[in-house]
This record gives C-alpha cells, sequence and structure tokens, in this order.
C-alpha cells in the first residue's frame, strides 16, 4: 500500500470531498468530481446539427434556425467547411472548463477529456481525418498558463482515435484578447493574420481544428484560414464546449 493511500482517508477527514461543480459535499465513490444531481445533466449535443455553427437542427437537411446574415447563421463565412461541438456551455461543464483551464486542474481533465472522446464518437463517425490540429496560444500566453487547453485536448483524442497530432501546423503570430470577453460589435476584430502556417505540412490533407470552447467562431476560422493558406483540402472544426 502506497503512502498516500493510508493517509487518504486523514486528508478526507481534514478537507472533505465537495462536487466540482457545485460545491456540495461528496460522500461514496472517493474518485467522483461531481455530485450526483451534477453527474445526471446531459448538457451533450447530438446530431443533426448545423454545419456552419454546430447547434442542433431539426433534421439534417434543415436550415438553422438562428439565421443572422446572407452567410447564414454566423456573422461572416467561415474557413472551416463544417464545425461541431461535444457539449453546451453550461454548467456542471462550465465550470469544470474554467478549472481547468485557468485555474490548471488535473483532477477535472479525465472527465473532460471523455466528454470530448464521446463527441467525436457521436458527431465525427462520417469525416475522414488525416490529423488533428489544436489551436495554438501565442507563446506568451502559453507561457504563463504554462499549457495549451487545446493541445491537452487534441492529445487526448488522439490516443483515443488513433488520429496523429500536428503540433507545428499553424502558429498564433499576433497576441490577441480573448474573443469570450468582447462585446459582439469588437468580436472578430484583430484576428486578422492573428495565425500563420507553421512547419508541418498539411497540403492535401483533411484536418480536424480542435479547440476548447466555441464563441462565435472567428478564432477557429481564422486558423482555418491559415491551414487553408497552407494547403489544407478539408478543416472540420471541433470544440468540447460551445457558447449557445
Ligand atoms: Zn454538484
Ligand atoms: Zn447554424
Amino acid at each position: 500500500m502506497k503512502i498516500s493511500e493510508t493517509i487518504r482517508p486523514f486528508i478526507h477527514l481534514l478537507f472533505p470531498p465537495v462536487c466540482r461543480a457545485c460545491g456540495k459535499l461528496l460522500s461514496g465513490d472517493p474518485s467522483a468530481i461531481l455530485c450526483a444531481r451534477c453527474a445526471s445533466q446531459d448538457v451533450s449535443l447530438k446530431l443533426p446539427v448545423c454545419d456552419l455553427c454546430g447547434l442542433p437542427v431539426p433534421a439534417p437537411a434543415d436550415p438553422c434556425s438562428f439565421p443572422s446574415s446572407s452567410h447564414g447563421c454566423i456573422p461572416f463565412k467561415p474557413a472551416f467547411d463544417c464545425i461541431r461541438s461535444a457539449v453546451a456551455y453550461e454548467n456542471p461543464v462550465r465550470e469544470l472548463i474554467h478549472q481547468f483551464k485557468f485555474q490548471g486542474s488535473r483532477r477535472v481533465r479525465p472527465y473532460l477529456q471523455s466528454l470530448f472522446a464521446d463527441g467525436a464518437d457521436r458527431l465525427l463517425g462520417n469525416f475522414h481525418l488525416d490529423a488533428i490540429v489544436p489551436v495554438p496560444l501565442h507563446w506568451t500566453r502559453h507561457f504563463s498558463r504554462e499549457f495549451n487547453q487545446a493541445d491537452v485536448l487534441a492529445q487526448s483524442l488522439s490516443r483515443h482515435s488513433g488520429i496523429p497530432v500536428l503540433a507545428d501546423a499553424v502558429r498564433r503570430c499576433k497576441r490577441t484578447y480573448p474573443q469570450s470577453r468582447l462585446g459582439g460589435k469588437w468580436r472578430g476584430r484583430g484576428l486578422e493574420a492573428a495565425f500563420c502556417p507553421g512547419t508541418d505540412a498539411v497540403s492535401g490533407l483533411d484536418l480536424l481544428l480542435v479547440d476548447d470552447v466555441m464563441t462565435t467562431g472567428q478564432t477557429i476560422s481564422a486558423c482555418a484560414a491559415a491551414l487553408r493558406q497552407a494547403g489544407a483540402h478539408h478543416i472540420v472544426g471541433y470544440t468540447l464546449a460551445r457558447r449557445i
């Protein structure tokens, strides 16, 4: 028996485990991170969904019910071919993503990675994919956060699917303000030339471009544009969560 297993009951007495989403005291399975109520919240997105925005539609050929421009439901012409998201950006997942991304919590990673893999099995079966590409962070943000959440998700999906990751297919050559913190009219500003091709060859490849959260789709589209510039053939955007 390891020392950590010996002292775990005492640690639990001093610091009782709580639900990572709502803070309720947990009893039972010591490895659980969510209470029964939070674990039962199903925020997964299921087919059919709109190719442009990833939101559910009534039937596969139906137009999206969120039209906002002549391009359809998102207010710009995207550089990706279609987009999918595993879950809606709602609690309990929203709180777990926050802990994963901004607090570096390793406890919540396996749960989020399993949601990401389940979503891929559910939503991506019809696509031919040569490689997975994580949306990169600017090096200054990567340095301060110490990891890229998109890279963590890409690597776990690669282990699940056997599809390789191209870690330097695209680079963030300009630091931009997080899109999620910008008001509607400012979103998309500053993303021009924010990404540029890296050293990994993507010419003729079918790519899965992954990120943690899709807000408007403009970041993932700007990243897809750089991959297009490098000759990528088909680009499917895939995020863990989608703001609705
Ligand atoms: Zn809870
Ligand atoms: Zn749509």
